[in-house]
């Protein structure tokens, strides 16, 4: 089995970013466009680009 090691995100990962709540909720709450990423919306769903 490989392993995919991406020690370059390991400070985001180990970063406290509880008290800024849910990235996806964030981005649900903006407007669409290049600011969240999100590129799609349907009833109950959205697409959003992988920043
Ligand atoms: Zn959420």
């Amino acid at each position: 089995m490989d392993y995919i090691w991406t020690p370059w995100r390991m400070k985001y990962i180990q970063g406290n970013r509880a008290d800024q709540g849910c990235v996806f909720c964030q981005a649900a709450e903006h407007e669409d466009g290049l600011d969240n990423l999100i590129f799609y919306r349907g009833k109950g769903l959205f697409m959003i680009l992988n920043r």
